[in-house]
Protein backbone atom coordinates (compact mmCIF):
# COMPACT_ATOMS: atom_id res chain seq x y z
CA UNK A 1 0.00 0.00 0.00
CA UNK A 2 1.53 3.30 -0.73
CA UNK A 3 1.10 6.98 0.99
CA UNK A 4 -0.63 9.25 -1.22
CA UNK A 5 -0.90 12.81 0.20
CA UNK A 6 -2.89 15.38 -1.51
CA UNK A 7 -1.80 19.23 -1.49
CA UNK A 8 -5.44 20.98 -2.05
CA UNK A 9 -9.08 20.34 -1.28
CA UNK A 10 -10.92 22.15 -4.11
CA UNK A 11 -12.38 20.26 -6.77
CA UNK A 12 -9.05 18.57 -7.74
CA UNK A 13 -7.98 17.52 -4.56
CA UNK A 14 -10.63 16.07 -3.11
CA UNK A 15 -11.60 14.01 -6.66
CA UNK A 16 -7.95 12.89 -6.33
CA UNK A 17 -8.54 11.53 -2.75
CA UNK A 18 -11.58 9.96 -3.62
CA UNK A 19 -9.92 8.09 -6.56
CA UNK A 20 -6.96 7.38 -4.18
CA UNK A 21 -8.89 5.21 -1.31
CA UNK A 22 -11.17 3.59 -3.67
CA UNK A 23 -7.70 2.39 -5.46
CA UNK A 24 -6.54 1.00 -2.07
CA UNK A 25 -3.86 3.62 -0.71
CA UNK A 26 -3.22 4.85 2.54
CA UNK A 27 -4.83 8.72 1.36
CA UNK A 28 -4.20 12.13 3.07
CA UNK A 29 -5.45 15.36 1.97
CA UNK A 30 -4.56 18.46 3.56
CA UNK A 31 -4.71 22.57 2.94
CA UNK A 32 -3.56 25.17 4.22
CA UNK A 33 -7.00 27.09 4.14
CA UNK A 34 -10.81 25.62 5.18
CA UNK A 35 -12.33 23.45 3.40
CA UNK A 36 -16.12 23.79 2.62
CA UNK A 37 -18.80 21.85 3.67
CA UNK A 38 -19.03 19.91 0.39
CA UNK A 39 -15.66 19.04 0.22
CA UNK A 40 -15.54 17.77 3.97
CA UNK A 41 -18.68 15.62 3.14
CA UNK A 42 -17.38 14.24 0.25
CA UNK A 43 -14.10 13.06 1.91
CA UNK A 44 -15.80 11.54 4.63
CA UNK A 45 -18.50 9.76 3.08
CA UNK A 46 -15.34 8.24 1.25
CA UNK A 47 -13.40 7.81 4.48
CA UNK A 48 -10.35 9.87 3.43
CA UNK A 49 -7.95 11.27 6.31
CA UNK A 50 -8.01 15.52 6.27
CA UNK A 51 -6.66 18.01 7.78
CA UNK A 52 -7.84 22.01 6.74
CA UNK A 53 -5.92 25.06 7.35
CA UNK A 54 -2.02 23.94 7.93
CA UNK A 55 0.06 21.32 6.98
CA UNK A 56 1.56 18.52 9.74
CA UNK A 57 4.35 18.12 8.20
CA UNK A 58 4.66 14.81 9.74
CA UNK A 59 1.92 13.97 7.72
CA UNK A 60 2.94 14.87 4.82
CA UNK A 61 6.44 14.18 4.13
CA UNK A 62 6.30 10.44 4.64
CA UNK A 63 4.19 10.45 1.24
CA UNK A 64 5.04 8.14 -1.66
CA UNK A 65 3.75 10.31 -3.64
CA UNK A 66 1.50 13.71 -3.51
CA UNK A 67 -0.88 14.86 -5.81
CA UNK A 68 -0.75 18.81 -6.17
CA UNK A 69 -3.35 21.06 -6.49
CA UNK A 70 -2.53 23.23 -9.92
CA UNK A 71 -3.31 26.28 -8.10
CA UNK A 72 -0.63 25.71 -5.53
CA UNK A 73 3.05 26.78 -6.63
CA UNK A 74 5.83 24.88 -6.94
CA UNK A 75 7.27 28.09 -4.18
CA UNK A 76 5.41 27.44 -1.42
CA UNK A 77 7.42 25.97 1.40
CA UNK A 78 5.83 22.71 1.96
CA UNK A 79 6.09 21.85 -2.06
CA UNK A 80 9.94 23.06 -1.65
CA UNK A 81 10.69 20.59 1.44
CA UNK A 82 8.39 17.97 -0.11
CA UNK A 83 10.92 18.10 -3.60
CA UNK A 84 13.61 18.50 -1.33
CA UNK A 85 12.89 15.23 0.35
CA UNK A 86 12.68 13.48 -3.07
CA UNK A 87 9.12 12.82 -3.14
CA UNK A 88 7.90 13.15 -6.85
CA UNK A 89 5.14 16.02 -7.06
CA UNK A 90 2.36 15.07 -9.87
CA UNK A 91 -0.77 16.11 -10.80
CA UNK A 92 -4.80 14.97 -10.59
CA UNK A 93 -4.59 14.04 -14.19
CA UNK A 94 -1.77 12.71 -14.02
CA UNK A 95 -2.92 10.33 -11.47
CA UNK A 96 -6.41 9.49 -13.07
CA UNK A 97 -4.64 8.71 -15.79
CA UNK A 98 -2.95 5.73 -14.39
CA UNK A 99 -6.21 4.37 -13.76
CA UNK A 100 -8.16 5.45 -17.36
CA UNK A 101 -8.49 3.14 -20.65
CA UNK A 102 -10.44 5.43 -22.14
CA UNK A 103 -9.62 7.63 -24.92
CA UNK A 104 -8.15 11.26 -24.32
CA UNK A 105 -8.39 14.60 -26.21
CA UNK A 106 -6.44 16.44 -24.24
CA UNK A 107 -6.74 20.69 -24.90
CA UNK A 108 -4.83 23.07 -23.74
CA UNK A 109 -3.56 27.19 -25.06
CA UNK A 110 -2.99 29.86 -24.03
CA UNK A 111 -7.24 31.25 -24.63
CA UNK A 112 -10.13 29.32 -25.82
CA UNK A 113 -9.54 26.03 -23.69
CA UNK A 114 -13.42 25.91 -22.67
CA UNK A 115 -14.69 27.00 -26.02
CA UNK A 116 -13.14 24.42 -28.08
CA UNK A 117 -13.22 21.65 -25.25
CA UNK A 118 -17.03 22.02 -24.85
CA UNK A 119 -17.59 22.06 -28.61
CA UNK A 120 -15.97 18.86 -28.75
CA UNK A 121 -17.51 17.90 -26.18
CA UNK A 122 -20.59 18.67 -27.93
CA UNK A 123 -19.77 17.07 -31.22
CA UNK A 124 -18.47 13.83 -29.78
CA UNK A 125 -22.08 13.39 -27.93
CA UNK A 126 -23.60 14.59 -30.37
CA UNK A 127 -21.80 11.21 -32.26
CA UNK A 128 -23.55 9.12 -30.29
CA UNK A 129 -20.14 8.01 -28.01
CA UNK A 130 -19.92 7.55 -24.49
CA UNK A 131 -17.71 10.39 -23.91
CA UNK A 132 -16.60 12.17 -20.31
CA UNK A 133 -15.94 15.86 -20.27
CA UNK A 134 -13.24 17.40 -17.36
CA UNK A 135 -10.03 19.04 -16.43
CA UNK A 136 -10.48 22.61 -15.66
CA UNK A 137 -13.94 22.43 -16.51
CA UNK A 138 -16.99 20.92 -14.50
CA UNK A 139 -16.52 18.03 -12.17
CA UNK A 140 -12.55 16.39 -11.96
CA UNK A 141 -11.44 13.76 -14.14
CA UNK A 142 -10.50 11.78 -11.14
CA UNK A 143 -13.57 11.66 -8.95
CA UNK A 144 -15.17 10.91 -12.80
CA UNK A 145 -12.27 8.16 -13.06
CA UNK A 146 -13.63 6.80 -9.52
CA UNK A 147 -17.40 6.75 -10.55
CA UNK A 148 -17.73 6.25 -14.19
CA UNK A 149 -16.86 4.41 -17.14
CA UNK A 150 -16.13 6.71 -20.28
CA UNK A 151 -15.05 5.35 -23.89
CA UNK A 152 -14.05 8.64 -24.15
CA UNK A 153 -13.09 11.87 -22.51
CA UNK A 154 -12.72 15.15 -23.49
CA UNK A 155 -10.14 17.04 -21.25
CA UNK A 156 -9.55 20.89 -20.64
CA UNK A 157 -5.48 21.25 -19.50
CA UNK A 158 -4.44 24.39 -17.92
CA UNK A 159 -0.32 24.58 -18.12
CA UNK A 160 0.04 24.43 -14.39
CA UNK A 161 -1.78 21.01 -14.81
CA UNK A 162 0.42 19.85 -17.33
CA UNK A 163 3.36 21.13 -14.91
CA UNK A 164 2.60 18.04 -12.94
CA UNK A 165 2.24 15.61 -15.66
CA UNK A 166 5.20 12.44 -16.94
CA UNK A 167 3.96 9.31 -18.26
CA UNK A 168 0.18 10.29 -18.72
CA UNK A 169 -0.65 10.23 -23.13
CA UNK A 170 -3.23 12.05 -25.02
CA UNK A 171 -4.65 10.34 -27.87
CA UNK A 172 -5.17 13.75 -29.13
CA UNK A 173 -3.62 16.65 -28.19
CA UNK A 174 -4.77 19.81 -29.31
CA UNK A 175 -2.79 23.14 -28.73
CA UNK A 176 -4.92 26.16 -29.84
CA UNK A 177 -2.34 29.28 -29.34
CA UNK A 178 0.29 30.33 -26.81
CA UNK A 179 0.71 34.07 -26.17
CA UNK A 180 2.35 35.55 -22.70
CA UNK A 181 -0.11 34.65 -19.49
CA UNK A 182 0.79 33.53 -15.99
CA UNK A 183 4.37 34.16 -16.57
CA UNK A 184 5.02 34.35 -12.46
CA UNK A 185 5.04 31.32 -12.21
CA UNK A 186 7.21 30.69 -15.18
CA UNK A 187 10.37 32.59 -13.43
CA UNK A 188 9.26 35.51 -15.99
CA UNK A 189 10.63 33.01 -18.74
CA UNK A 190 8.30 32.62 -22.22
CA UNK A 191 10.42 29.80 -22.85
CA UNK A 192 9.55 27.79 -19.80
CA UNK A 193 5.38 28.75 -20.38
CA UNK A 194 5.79 27.47 -24.36
CA UNK A 195 7.82 24.02 -22.90
CA UNK A 196 4.81 23.48 -20.38
CA UNK A 197 1.99 23.59 -23.22
CA UNK A 198 4.01 21.00 -24.95
CA UNK A 199 3.74 18.65 -22.54
CA UNK A 200 0.33 17.97 -23.65
CA UNK A 201 2.49 16.18 -26.58
CA UNK A 202 4.67 14.31 -24.30
CA UNK A 203 4.50 10.35 -25.20
CA UNK A 204 2.86 10.36 -27.81
CA UNK A 205 3.29 7.74 -30.63
CA UNK A 206 2.43 7.66 -34.67
CA UNK A 207 -0.11 6.67 -34.08
CA UNK A 208 -2.07 9.47 -31.94
CA UNK A 209 -2.76 13.18 -33.70
CA UNK A 210 -1.26 16.78 -32.49
CA UNK A 211 -4.09 19.29 -34.00
CA UNK A 212 -2.07 22.91 -33.77
CA UNK A 213 -2.12 26.71 -34.68
CA UNK A 214 -0.21 27.08 -38.19
CA UNK A 215 -0.63 30.57 -37.68
CA UNK A 216 0.63 30.65 -34.44
CA UNK A 217 4.47 31.93 -34.67
CA UNK A 218 5.42 30.44 -31.30
CA UNK A 219 3.48 27.41 -31.27
CA UNK A 220 5.40 26.26 -34.84
CA UNK A 221 8.78 27.69 -34.30
CA UNK A 222 9.13 25.63 -30.72
CA UNK A 223 7.67 22.68 -33.05
CA UNK A 224 10.64 23.20 -34.87
CA UNK A 225 12.93 22.34 -32.47
CA UNK A 226 11.65 19.54 -31.05
CA UNK A 227 11.14 15.77 -32.55
CA UNK A 228 7.57 14.45 -32.13
CA UNK A 229 5.84 11.18 -33.04
CA UNK A 230 2.65 12.22 -33.58
CA UNK A 231 0.70 12.95 -36.88
CA UNK A 232 1.07 16.64 -37.27
CA UNK A 233 -2.37 18.31 -38.35
CA UNK A 234 -2.29 21.86 -38.44
CA UNK A 235 -5.06 24.36 -38.64
CA UNK A 236 -4.83 27.81 -40.68
CA UNK A 237 -6.86 31.23 -41.95
CA UNK A 238 -3.64 32.11 -43.88
CA UNK A 239 -2.43 29.08 -46.11
CA UNK A 240 -3.38 25.73 -47.41
CA UNK A 241 -2.51 22.69 -45.68
CA UNK A 242 -2.28 19.24 -46.97
CA UNK A 243 -3.83 17.54 -43.90
CA UNK A 244 -5.87 19.42 -41.16
CA UNK A 245 -7.98 22.56 -41.73
CA UNK A 246 -7.96 25.68 -43.59
CA UNK A 247 -9.79 28.78 -44.91
CA UNK A 248 -10.41 29.06 -48.92
CA UNK A 249 -13.59 31.39 -50.09
CA UNK A 250 -15.32 31.92 -46.27
CA UNK A 251 -14.91 27.89 -46.54
CA UNK A 252 -13.43 25.77 -43.93
CA UNK A 253 -12.15 22.58 -45.40
CA UNK A 254 -11.06 19.90 -43.24
CA UNK A 255 -9.07 17.35 -44.48
CA UNK A 256 -7.98 14.01 -42.33
CA UNK A 257 -6.90 10.47 -44.21
CA UNK A 258 -9.38 10.48 -47.17
CA UNK A 259 -11.82 12.09 -45.40
CA UNK A 260 -13.48 15.28 -46.03
CA UNK A 261 -15.49 17.98 -44.95
CA UNK A 262 -16.35 21.28 -45.88
CA UNK A 263 -18.44 24.34 -44.01
CA UNK A 264 -19.44 28.30 -44.90
CA UNK A 265 -17.92 30.05 -41.82
CA UNK A 266 -20.85 31.84 -41.76
CA UNK A 267 -22.81 28.97 -40.72
CA UNK A 268 -20.84 28.41 -37.67
CA UNK A 269 -22.69 29.15 -34.44
CA UNK A 270 -20.17 30.73 -33.06
CA UNK A 271 -18.55 33.72 -35.09
CA UNK A 272 -15.07 35.75 -34.66
CA UNK A 273 -12.27 34.73 -36.07
CA UNK A 274 -10.58 33.13 -32.72
CA UNK A 275 -14.00 31.09 -33.41
CA UNK A 276 -13.03 29.74 -36.52
CA UNK A 277 -9.87 28.85 -35.31
CA UNK A 278 -12.12 26.86 -32.33
CA UNK A 279 -14.03 25.70 -35.08
CA UNK A 280 -11.38 24.19 -37.01
CA UNK A 281 -9.99 22.44 -34.28
CA UNK A 282 -13.24 20.73 -33.44
CA UNK A 283 -13.51 19.27 -36.66
CA UNK A 284 -10.49 17.76 -37.09
CA UNK A 285 -10.67 16.45 -33.77
CA UNK A 286 -13.92 14.67 -35.44
CA UNK A 287 -12.44 13.74 -38.84
CA UNK A 288 -10.16 11.66 -36.98
CA UNK A 289 -12.53 10.11 -34.89
CA UNK A 290 -14.75 9.63 -38.05
CA UNK A 291 -18.25 11.56 -36.94
CA UNK A 292 -20.42 11.75 -40.12
CA UNK A 293 -20.29 15.33 -41.46
CA UNK A 294 -23.84 15.70 -41.21
CA UNK A 295 -23.47 15.35 -37.17
CA UNK A 296 -20.24 17.61 -37.71
CA UNK A 297 -22.57 20.09 -39.69
CA UNK A 298 -25.60 20.06 -37.18
CA UNK A 299 -23.11 20.48 -34.17
CA UNK A 300 -21.10 23.27 -35.03
CA UNK A 301 -24.02 25.39 -36.46
CA UNK A 302 -26.12 24.99 -33.04
CA UNK A 303 -23.75 24.75 -30.55
CA UNK A 304 -24.52 27.52 -27.99
CA UNK A 305 -21.73 28.79 -26.30
CA UNK A 306 -20.20 29.02 -23.27
CA UNK A 307 -21.24 31.41 -20.34
CA UNK A 308 -19.37 34.85 -19.85
CA UNK A 309 -17.06 34.41 -23.39
CA UNK A 310 -18.49 36.66 -25.99
CA UNK A 311 -22.28 35.90 -24.67
CA UNK A 312 -24.90 37.54 -25.97
CA UNK A 313 -27.43 39.00 -23.08
CA UNK A 314 -30.01 41.18 -24.71
CA UNK A 315 -31.22 43.90 -27.12
CA UNK A 316 -32.16 46.65 -25.37
CA UNK A 317 -33.35 49.87 -27.52
CA UNK A 318 -31.72 48.00 -30.09
CA UNK A 319 -28.22 48.13 -28.78
CA UNK A 320 -26.35 44.76 -27.99
CA UNK A 321 -25.10 43.74 -24.54
CA UNK A 322 -22.84 40.93 -24.77
CA UNK A 323 -20.83 39.34 -21.67
CA UNK A 324 -17.50 38.57 -22.49
CA UNK A 325 -16.18 38.82 -19.08
CA UNK A 326 -13.74 35.66 -19.11
CA UNK A 327 -11.18 38.13 -21.24
CA UNK A 328 -8.73 38.58 -18.79
CA UNK A 329 -6.03 39.39 -21.16
CA UNK A 330 -5.01 41.54 -24.04
CA UNK A 331 -5.25 38.48 -26.39
CA UNK A 332 -8.68 37.60 -26.02
CA UNK A 333 -10.41 41.45 -25.67
CA UNK A 334 -8.50 41.51 -28.81
CA UNK A 335 -10.53 38.78 -30.93
CA UNK A 336 -13.82 40.12 -29.13
CA UNK A 337 -13.03 43.77 -30.89
CA UNK A 338 -11.95 42.23 -34.02
CA UNK A 339 -15.38 40.32 -34.08
CA UNK A 340 -17.58 43.45 -33.54
CA UNK A 341 -19.22 44.99 -36.90
CA UNK A 342 -20.82 47.79 -35.42
CA UNK A 343 -19.64 51.25 -33.40
CA UNK A 344 -19.13 49.98 -29.64
CA UNK A 345 -18.82 51.00 -26.08
CA UNK A 346 -16.25 49.25 -24.83
CA UNK A 347 -16.42 48.21 -20.65
CA UNK A 348 -12.72 47.47 -19.75
CA UNK A 349 -10.56 47.20 -17.07
CA UNK A 350 -9.71 45.35 -13.56
CA UNK A 351 -6.79 44.07 -11.84
CA UNK A 352 -3.87 44.78 -14.64
CA UNK A 353 -1.65 41.81 -14.74
CA UNK A 354 0.95 43.92 -16.56
CA UNK A 355 -1.08 44.59 -19.80
CA UNK A 356 0.74 45.77 -22.69
CA UNK A 357 -2.24 47.36 -24.56
CA UNK A 358 -0.53 48.47 -27.71
CA UNK A 359 -2.01 45.38 -29.65
CA UNK A 360 -5.36 46.75 -29.13
CA UNK A 361 -4.56 50.59 -30.29
CA UNK A 362 -6.01 50.39 -33.66
CA UNK A 363 -8.67 48.64 -33.25
CA UNK A 364 -9.88 50.97 -30.72
CA UNK A 365 -9.55 53.79 -33.00
CA UNK A 366 -11.33 52.14 -36.09
CA UNK A 367 -14.79 50.41 -33.38
CA UNK A 368 -15.21 51.74 -30.22
CA UNK A 369 -16.88 55.27 -29.40
CA UNK A 370 -16.58 55.18 -25.63
CA UNK A 371 -14.80 53.11 -22.84
CA UNK A 372 -16.45 52.77 -19.23
CA UNK A 373 -13.27 51.79 -16.85
CA UNK A 374 -14.48 49.55 -14.39
CA UNK A 375 -11.77 49.09 -12.16
CA UNK A 376 -10.21 50.56 -8.86
CA UNK A 377 -7.26 52.21 -10.83
CA UNK A 378 -8.28 53.33 -14.37
CA UNK A 379 -5.00 54.98 -14.97
CA UNK A 380 -3.31 52.84 -17.37
CA UNK A 381 -6.31 52.60 -19.56
CA UNK A 382 -6.69 56.61 -19.78
CA UNK A 383 -3.23 56.82 -20.31
CA UNK A 384 -3.31 54.46 -23.32
CA UNK A 385 -7.06 55.39 -24.67
CA UNK A 386 -7.71 58.74 -23.78
CA UNK A 387 -6.48 60.07 -27.31
CA UNK A 388 -8.07 57.43 -29.41
CA UNK A 389 -11.95 57.68 -28.29
CA UNK A 390 -14.52 59.99 -27.91
CA UNK A 391 -15.21 59.74 -24.29
CA UNK A 392 -13.97 57.99 -21.23
CA UNK A 393 -15.70 57.49 -17.87
CA UNK A 394 -14.93 55.68 -14.96
CA UNK A 395 -17.13 53.35 -12.47
CA UNK A 396 -17.24 51.40 -9.78
CA UNK A 397 -19.71 48.65 -10.58
CA UNK A 398 -21.01 46.42 -13.21
CA UNK A 399 -24.78 48.17 -12.50
CA UNK A 400 -23.13 52.13 -12.77
CA UNK A 401 -21.54 50.66 -16.22
CA UNK A 402 -24.14 49.37 -17.59
CA UNK A 403 -26.22 52.40 -16.41
CA UNK A 404 -23.53 54.23 -18.17
CA UNK A 405 -23.51 52.81 -21.46
CA UNK A 406 -27.44 52.69 -21.79
CA UNK A 407 -27.29 56.68 -21.67
CA UNK A 408 -24.63 57.01 -24.42
CA UNK A 409 -25.65 54.26 -26.58
CA UNK A 410 -26.98 54.85 -29.52
CA UNK A 411 -29.35 52.61 -31.41
CA UNK A 412 -27.67 49.99 -33.73
CA UNK A 413 -24.38 50.23 -31.11
CA UNK A 414 -23.29 47.27 -29.12
CA UNK A 415 -21.81 46.97 -25.50
CA UNK A 416 -19.02 45.06 -24.72
CA UNK A 417 -17.82 43.98 -21.68
CA UNK A 418 -14.51 42.72 -22.65
CA UNK A 419 -12.07 43.84 -19.76
CA UNK A 420 -8.83 42.78 -20.66
CA UNK A 421 -8.18 42.64 -17.03
CA UNK A 422 -8.61 40.49 -13.88
CA UNK A 423 -11.68 40.68 -11.72
CA UNK A 424 -10.58 40.57 -8.24
CA UNK A 425 -10.19 44.42 -7.89
CA UNK A 426 -14.41 44.94 -7.61
CA UNK A 427 -15.43 41.49 -7.94
CA UNK A 428 -15.19 37.55 -6.52
CA UNK A 429 -14.22 36.44 -9.62
CA UNK A 430 -15.00 36.29 -13.59
CA UNK A 431 -18.36 34.84 -13.28
CA UNK A 432 -18.94 37.32 -10.62
CA UNK A 433 -18.37 40.53 -12.96
CA UNK A 434 -20.31 38.18 -15.69
CA UNK A 435 -23.35 37.95 -13.42
CA UNK A 436 -23.41 41.24 -11.78
CA UNK A 437 -23.28 42.61 -15.78
CA UNK A 438 -25.90 40.45 -17.16
CA UNK A 439 -28.23 41.31 -14.19
CA UNK A 440 -27.70 44.65 -14.57
CA UNK A 441 -28.63 44.38 -18.05
CA UNK A 442 -31.67 42.54 -17.40
CA UNK A 443 -32.81 45.16 -15.38
CA UNK A 444 -32.50 48.28 -17.62
P1 LIG B 1 -9.67 29.58 -21.70
O1 LIG B 1 -10.40 28.41 -21.14
O2 LIG B 1 -8.41 29.20 -22.42
O3 LIG B 1 -9.46 30.72 -20.75
P2 LIG B 1 -12.15 30.44 -22.98
O4 LIG B 1 -12.76 29.56 -23.99
O5 LIG B 1 -12.71 30.45 -21.59
O6 LIG B 1 -10.57 30.16 -22.90
O7 LIG B 1 -12.15 31.93 -23.55
C1 LIG B 1 -11.47 32.96 -22.83
C2 LIG B 1 -11.52 34.26 -23.57
O8 LIG B 1 -10.75 34.16 -24.77
C3 LIG B 1 -12.92 34.69 -24.01
O9 LIG B 1 -12.98 36.08 -23.89
C4 LIG B 1 -13.00 34.24 -25.45
O10 LIG B 1 -13.89 35.02 -26.21
C5 LIG B 1 -11.55 34.38 -25.92
N1 LIG B 1 -11.15 33.34 -26.90
C6 LIG B 1 -11.79 32.17 -27.16
N2 LIG B 1 -11.12 31.46 -28.09
C7 LIG B 1 -10.00 32.16 -28.39
C8 LIG B 1 -8.90 31.93 -29.28
N3 LIG B 1 -8.82 30.83 -30.02
N4 LIG B 1 -7.95 32.89 -29.33
C9 LIG B 1 -8.03 34.01 -28.59
N5 LIG B 1 -9.04 34.28 -27.75
C10 LIG B 1 -10.03 33.37 -27.63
Amino acid sequence: MSRVVILGGGESGVGSAVLSVIKGNDTFLSDSNMLTGEAKAMLEKFGVAYEEGGHSKDQILNADEVIKSPGIPDTVPIVEEITAKGIPVISEIEFAGRYDNAKKICITGSNGKTTTTSIIYFLLKNAGLNVGLAGNIGQSYAYQVATQNFDYYVLELSSFQLDGMYDFKADIAVLLNITPDHLDRYNYEMENYIKAKFRVTQNMSSEDCFIFCADDEISISHLNKIVLQAKKLPFSQTKIVEEGAFLENDQMHVHYDDRDYRMFINELSLQGKHNIYNSMAAAITGKVLNVKNEVLRDSLSSFKGVEHRLEKVLKVRNVLYINDSKATNVNSTWYALESMTTPVIWIAGGKDKGNDYAPLYELVKERVTAIICLGVDNAKLHEHFQDKVEAMYDVLSAEEAVRTAYSIAKPGDTVLLSPACASFDLFKNYEDRGKQFKEAVQNL
